[in-house]
């Protein structure tokens, strides 16, 4: 059976008084029930703009906003926050610092409706033991740690049995072991309460960690939207490549059938083409090939052309970072069996089936036809 759709945007924009751009422009997106959408962009992109007007916090200017078949936000229509059936997740936690855990979660379900306190015991419990918690009823949040605390937030946000549940960069306030942890129980306890969410991060790992599909996003737009693995394979534009993939980028020259590198010449076909709106690598003289860290091959060779400037040891990986005789920086991350020390020279191979091609970015022409310089 096909999933319903829990939220539909089409066209959203909002602009600020007194501001020159649109915090958000015609943002299209559908949720699906059951489905938790990351929504990852750096700061200033419009995020948290963009999870406000869907909680009902901000009006948009146009587009129009559907929960669960109801139209929230429109032309012609608007429902309070309240009525809109949406849990909200902050990244301060935001709980009440005089109520107890109990209370703090029991805060949302009073507006529900009419509810016995028992009804709501009931669920307060439910909602603690969901989210590893049972136990901590009677404690103050100053009596927690801060991964306590963002459980406790998230149990409120989810007591109601909310259709939606919006987290605002939840983790971003907590170490990086708990944030670690956290990510991982947070997706179970929202798979498991069957909940539909948007997670809102700047943080590409977290995004793919936590999501079953990805709305990257870049000054208010959303730039590319697929599943993780997709967006990570096939990113659709330079900004995506280099944000999410963190890919390595180098100028191409075409010269007969090779295109000619820094690193050397590669035979490229159309399969190679980044996933945009171009066609042919014909359309093209001047490049920028993508190339994904891990695809960079290292071997240690006096003769080589590439030095090693540093070395990180990151446990499973190292990082290292290369320089180019031009000067350009390249970054490797191979596994810890390859030790190459610092100051030697290496000669780079590549997987040339990952390998993608660009338009150039950088150079004095991009294409030869101007019109396809922008790609958005
Ligand atoms: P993000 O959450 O991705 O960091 P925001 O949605 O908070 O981004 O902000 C997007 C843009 O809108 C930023 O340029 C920000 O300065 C601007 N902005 C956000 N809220 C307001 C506001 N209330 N008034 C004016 N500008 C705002
Ligand atoms: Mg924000």
């Amino acid at each position: 059976m096909a999933k319903s759709v829990i939220l539909h945007l089409e066209s959203v924009s909002k602009q600020f008084s007194g501001t020159v751009t649109p915090a958000v422009q015609n943002v299209n997106l559908t949720l699906y029930q059951g489905d938790i959408l990351g929504l990852l962009g750096p700061s200033g992109c419009g995020k948290t703009t963009l999870l406000r007007m869907i909680a009902g916090f901000e009006q948009p200017q146009s587009g129009i906003i559907t929960i669960n078949e109801r139209v929230v936000a429109g032309l012609h229509d608007w429902m309070p926050p309240e009525k809109r059936d949406v849990g909200m997740v902050f990244q301060d936690y935001a709980l009440f610092p005089h109520l107890t855990v109990a209370k703090n979660i029991a805060f949302g379900l009073h507006n529900s409706g009419k509810k016995s306190s028992t009804q709501i015991n009931h669920q307060v419990t439910d909602a603690l033991e969901l989210v590893g918690l049972s136990g901590l009823e009677s404690r103050y949040p100053h009596e927690l740690s801060g991964g306590q605390q963002q459980r406790v937030a998230l149990a409120r946000a989810l007591a109601p049995s909310p259709a939606l549940v919006l987290l605002d960069e939840p983790l971003s306030n907590l170490d990086v072991q708990v944030r670690i942890r956290l990510r991982q129980e947070l997706r179970d306890i929202l798979k498991s309460a069957g909940a539909s969410g948007i997670f809102v991060t700047h943080d590409q790992e977290e995004a793919m960690a936590i999501s079953d599909q990805v709305a990257v996003m870049r000054s208010g737009r959303v730039e590319q939207f697929g599943t993780p693995e997709d967006i990570y394979t096939e990113p659709a534009s330079h900004f995506v490549a280099e944000f999410v993939t963190q890919a390595n980028f180098l100028p191409a020259r075409r010269r007969g059938q090779v295109w000619e590198t820094e690193l050397g010449g590669f035979e490229l076909t159309d399969n190679h083409l980044f996933c945009g709106k171009v066609d042919s690598l014909d359309e093209f003289d001047r490049i920028d090939l993508m190339i994904r860290q891990e695809d960079l091959i290292l071997k240690h060779d006096e003769e080589g052309a590439v030095i090693i400037r540093d070395r990180q040891f990151l446990g499973r990986e190292f990082r290292y970072c290369l320089q180019t005789e031009s000067g350009k920086e390249l970054i490797a991350r191979t596994t810890p069996q390859v030790t190459l020390p610092i100051g030697i020279k290496v000669k780079v191979s590549i997987a040339e089936d990952n390998l993608r091609v660009f338009p150039a970015i950088s150079g004095e022409h991009q294409t030869k036809s101007s019109q396809l310089v922008t790609i958005r």
